[in-house]
């Protein structure tokens, strides 16, 4: 089992799945971002989602083929788990 000092890591997980859904609110998503600035691994998931996503304002503009989502959840479950 490994531990890492980066708390924030597992509730972002949980946010992502619903900042991909475009169903987070904008508190939430600058909770995110805000990790994402003290965090590399997950500053990079979110590049990435960013690419594939857009921000979480215009996620809820334009819902995700389901593909699209369950490959950007792999994404971050890999990131956060196979790194560091
Ligand atoms: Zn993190």
């Amino acid at each position: 089992m490994k531990r890492h000092s980066t708390a924030g890591c597992e509730i972002l997980v949980e946010q992502l799945s619903a900042y991909i859904d475009g169903d987070l609110a904008a508190a939430e998503c600058a909770t995110i971002e805000e990790h994402a600035r003290s965090c590399q691994r997950c500053a990079t998931v979110i590049r990435d989602l960013r690419d594939t996503v857009g921000l979480c304002h215009k996620a809820a503009k334009s819902p995700l083929p389901e593909a699209v989502k369950r490959r950007a959840r792999a994404r971050i479950r890999a990131l956060l788990s196979g790194e560091g």
